[in-house]
């Protein structure tokens, strides 16, 4: 963003800015995440780092349309706190602190929200606070993992939709946030044999071929807390799934903001 442009983020506005932006905006970008162990090679923060990355660069798109609200940088990581760095809170006090930040959002004028989710451990927490925030709060609220919006595109160059600290992360991150990676320190997972067939990875995701989900902590699954392999990562492939993701979003913003 060049600073003739004016900020998407709520953050860095006054109040009088965020008065104005709050009035011509349709929808806010709430960026939400994980503060998790990514393997040797990526940083705690890249799950949260990405989803703002993304959020931002659709609100960009749809200016003055969109803003994004303060990034969460918190959600469900239990099964990986046996990796120095993680840090976990409950689904509980996950969906108080998102209502209350859609609530005090709602107070300013803005109805409408998207929880733009980078941790696929938050997943199934967010389909219940989406619900529930509709229910109590009076707002539109719809949740999505951006990878997903380009699973697709994924699944051609990788030949699956997900997995951890992995080529696919690695590569999107490259993409739209490389401080994110320590390129010298990359490895590749040192996956143990999985513990049950069919099952995919804690906290409701399920990539193709697997349809049940466990607790499973993550040094169950791996030594060095990677699933695939970083080394195997592309900007190119990455900016290209960054766009199509945040391409497809904006779509569906356009139609979510339309009635
Ligand atoms: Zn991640």
């Amino acid at each position: 963003m060049t600073t003739s442009e004016p900020s998407v983020l709520l953050a860095d506005m006054t109040w009088p800015e965020a008065r104005d932006a709050i009035q011509a905006a349709q929808v806010a970008i709430i960026p939400v995440g994980s503060t998790e162990q990514h393997g040797p090679g990526m940083t705690v923060s890249t799950d949260i780092v990405m989803a703002a990355a993304v959020a931002e660069r659709v609100a960009q798109a749809m200016a003055p349309r969109a803003i994004v609200a303060p990034p969460l940088p918190y959600g469900l990581s239990s099964h990986h706190m046996r990796f120095p760095g993680s840090i976990t809170i409950s689904a509980a006090t996950f969906g108080t602190v998102l209502k209350e930040v859609m609530h005090s959002l709602k107070a300013h004028g803005i109805d409408r929200f998207l929880l733009l989710n980078g941790h696929g451990g938050n997943q199934a927490a967010l389909s219940v606070i989406t619900t529930e925030a509709c229910q109590e709060l009076g707002v539109k609220v719809a949740t999505a993992l951006y990878l997903a919006g380009a699973y697709d595109l994924v699944q051609q160059h990788f030949g699956r939709t997900y997995a951890h600290a992995c080529e696919i992360e690695a590569s999107v991150a490259l993409a739209a946030a490389p401080a994110l990676v320590r390129q010298h320190a990359l490895e590749k997972g040192e996956e143990l044999p999985a513990a049950y067939r069919h099952a995919g990875l804690p906290g409701g995701t399920t990539p193709a071929g697997s349809f049940v989900t466990t607790a499973a902590p993550f040094e169950d699954l791996t030594r060095n807390g990677n699933l695939g392999d970083p080394r195997l990562a592309s900007a190119d492939v990455g900016e290209a799934v960054v766009a199509l993701a945040v391409e497809r979003l904006i779509e569906f913003l356009e139609d979510f903001t339309a009635e």
